[in-house]
């Protein structure tokens, strides 16, 4: 593969790089991922609530890929929180992706005050146990919501996906993630491509590599560990976004980058979203 995979903490191996389809519209996933998979991506990032499991699964079950080569995510919905909604919500996810496990399955946010993910997160742990997901793990938990969650149950979430992007370098998760063995996957990678990839600092790399400034940020996730799912449903991104492997960022860039930290979210805080 193109990719390289990382090691999670249960011994699965999942790819450094992979495809978001937040926001794509059931029809056009289906020809994004295929766009995608032809492009030589092997991890789909989908979810029950972006709608478009079922384009998803058309394109794999298309593609003829052998599906141990591939490593599908998807991701429980707010509403469907409690362990028997969660095994219900989970059935339903597999039947519209037409497949009979997920690699990744993940809690989409914590809803703190609701107080019902450490009960979703046992029936995570009986889908592991069962084989219908390969590993289990969470979204846009903080560290108090991981350490809640590690108290009370007994399989350490193999991964955490939060938002994550030169603007937000989340240094504090990631260092807490590094404690317990929990991989970081970092969501809106290119910062939903808004004015990041306009930033001084990040032209001027691309410029000395020769590299799009999208291939600097997603170089930057890879050389600092992440795991990053980049989306675009233009042929040619799909194709610049998986093609950052030939080259290195240097430690000027490096640090340049890192620089540029704001603390900054796009996305709702994790606290209090709550939105079902
Ligand atoms: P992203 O950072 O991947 O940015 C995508 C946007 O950047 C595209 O719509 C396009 O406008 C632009 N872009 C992409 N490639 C480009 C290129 N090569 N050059 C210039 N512009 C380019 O944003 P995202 O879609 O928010 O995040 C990626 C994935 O993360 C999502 O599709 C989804 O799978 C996941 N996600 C998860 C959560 C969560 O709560 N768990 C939230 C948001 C996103």
């Amino acid at each position: 593969s193109k990719v390289p995979p990382i090691t999670l903490n249960n011994g699965v191996e999942m790819p450094q790089l992979g495809f978001g389809v937040w926001q794509v519209p059931d029809d056009e996933a289906e020809r994004a991922v295929a766009t995608a998979l032809e492009a030589g991506y092997r991890s789909i990032d989908t979810a029950a609530i972006y709608g478009n499991e079922e384009g998803t699964g058309r394109a794999i079950a298309a593609s003829g890929i052998p599906r141990e080569e591939l490593f599908v995510t998807t991701k429980l919905w707010n509403s469907d929180q409690g362990y028997d909604a969660t095994l219900r919500a989970f059935d339903a996810s597999l039947e519209k992706l037409g497949l009979e496990f997920v690699d990744l399955y993940l809690i989409h946010w914590p809803l703190p005050a609701k107080g019902q993910f450490v009960d979703t997160y046992k029936a995570f742990e009986k889908l592991y146990a069962d084989g219908r997901a390969r590993a289990i793990g969470v979204s846009n938990f903080l560290p108090e919501h991981l350490e809640r969650l590690i108290e009370a149950t007994s399989v350490i979430p193999a991964v955490n996906q939060i938002e994550l992007h030169p603007h937000l370098q989340q240094h504090a998760v990631r260092e807490y993630h590094a404690e317990q063995g929990i991989a970081t996957e970092a969501w809106s990678p290119l910062g939903q491509g808004k004015g990041l990839l306009e930033v001084p600092a990040i032209v001027a790399i691309a410029q000395k590599h020769g590299r799009t400034p999208a291939q600097v940020v997603l170089r930057w996730h890879i050389q600092t560990g992440n795991v990053v799912i980049p989306k675009s449903v233009t042929p040619s991104r799909i194709q610049e976004n998986i093609d950052v492997f030939g080259f290195s960022l240097d430690a000027e860039d490096i640090a340049a980058i890192s620089a540029l930290n704001e603390d900054r979210r796009l996305g709702p805080d994790p606290a209090t979203f709550d939105v079902a």
